[in-house]
């Protein structure tokens, strides 16, 4: 799996201590999930990244989209994240544990959450269009489903919105591959 290794090995010194980690803080956790939006973009995917994180502070899993790469519509970075999580946990139940992710989920990726048990999530960037949290949808807070998300958003959102925005600039400007310009 692509972990990206300088933020893993930065994550793991501090994990197995049970004193609160210095890089226990929301906005590291979201850089690590912004880092990945932008190996997301690199490869020429939607720039979005996502993070889990245990209850000592630990990363589990990190990842970024990949539908492009794996042929399937599935692969946003949520899903990638909570599969390999569950696979390194031996169970798809991820109790106690935050996703951090730059965009607002899709409704696909916040049912995942409710199906994993995800305790926390935190997002960057709101997604007007496709947001299944708050925008479209309030999966996480619906109590017809039997488990509930406590969802805070916002965090880090100007520079989670601009990496997409950059990314589908270059998009419709028929730029198809990563480029420098000048
Ligand atoms: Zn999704």
């Amino acid at each position: 799996m692509p972990i990206s290794s300088s933020v893993r090995r930065k994550a793991s010194d501090v994990s197995g201590r049970s004193d609160f980690s210095p890089l226990a803080s929301p906005e590291q956790y979201m850089a690590v999930a912004l880092d990945e939006a932008r190996l997301a973009a690199a490869r020429g995917e939607v720039p979005i990244g996502a993070v889990l994180v245990d209850s000592e502070g630990q990363i589990i899993a990190q990842n970024g989209n990949r539908t492009i790469e794996l042929c399937d519509p599935g692969a946003h970075a949520e899903m990638l994240v909570l599969r390999q999580a569950g696979r390194l946990r031996g169970n798809y139940r991820l109790l106690r544990t935050t996703l951090y992710v730059t965009l607002e989920p899709c409704v696909m990726c916040a049912g995942a959450l409710v199906h994993a048990r995800v305790s926390r999530l935190v997002y960057g960037a709101v997604d007007p269009k496709g947001g299944g949290v708050v925008s479209l949808f309030q999966v996480g807070k619906d109590t017809r489903l039997n488990h509930l998300l406590a969802v805070e958003g916002g965090l880090m959102a100007a520079e989670s919105a601009s990496l997409l925005k950059d990314f589908f600039r270059q998009r419709r400007g028929g730029v198809g591959k990563v480029k420098r310009e000048k």
